[in-house]
């Protein structure tokens, strides 16, 4: 089988995260997430954490020259030879373009739709195991003790850039974003665009069944014909 190389975007909230980590299991892929790797670099103080901390509390975005001299520093580790799940890059048309540079047109670009609104409820119930690192949705966001994880007992916490004022924040840098990064890539065979309203696992099989297909045109020999 091709290296299955799958870039998920979509606005904060959407179930990127939630995605990745079934399409990783499922193509035994690695999940490469950049605000995972920003956000265990500011927990571990090293010298990327400390330049990045202050523009993730803020909810804006982290520059280009810095993010993708991250996204080819790791793509570049070997476990990423038959594939990877992308969540959080690109986050803007210079990063998709280094992109197709590092790796070629043939990434399998899956945008996950889902309304401002719907975001906003969502990230009021969002909250991350402080253990397993889990993302996890609670039941009553106002109760005021915290619910232990039920993977693995942690405690589930809010991201800090979850909080209302910067989830806002967060939404209009996408929203400044996002409409380039979709032209980027809505003309090619491999985008596809997905809703994100349904449940989650309504969503992964929709997702799968795009990779699966693309999977299959890509095995064929090439003919010329699209
Ligand atoms: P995420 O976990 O993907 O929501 O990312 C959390 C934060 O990390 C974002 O709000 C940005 O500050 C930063 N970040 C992650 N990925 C990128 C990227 N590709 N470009 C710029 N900033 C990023």
């Amino acid at each position: 089988m091709p290296a299955v190389n799958i870039v998920l975007i979509g606005p904060p909230g959407c179930g990127k995260g939630t995605q990745a980590v079934r399409l990783a299991e499922r193509y035994d892929i690695p999940h490469i997430s950049t605000g995972e790797i920003l956000r265990a670099a500011v927990r571990a103080g090293t010298p990327l954490g400390r330049e990045v901390a202050a523009t993730l509390a803020s909810g804006s975005l982290v520059g280009d020259e810095m993010m993708t001299d991250l996204a080819r520093d790791r793509l570049a580790q070997p476990d990423v030879a038959r594939g990877f799940v992308l969540d959080g890059f690109p986050r803007t048309v210079v990063q998709a373009r280094v992109l197709d540079e590092i790796i070629g047109a043939s990434t399998i670009v899956v945008l996950i739709e889902v309304p401002a609104a719907e975001i906003v409820r969502r990230m009021g119930t969002r909250r991350v195991c402080d253990a397993c690192r889990l993302t996890q949705s609670v039941s009553d966001p106002f109760h005021p003790d915290s619910e232990p994880c039920p993977y693995c007992g942690g405690n589930l916490v809010r991201r800090p850039d979850d909080e209302p004022k910067t989830v806002r924040h967060r939404l209009a840098t996408y929203a400044a974003f996002a409409a380039p990064i979709v032209d980027h890539y809505r003309s090619r065979a491999s985008f596809a665009a997905i809703d994100g309203t349904q449940h989650a696992d309504k969503v992964t099989a929709a997702i799968a069944t795009h990779i699966d297909r693309m999977a299959v045109r890509e095995a064929r020999p090439h003919t010329g014909a699209s």
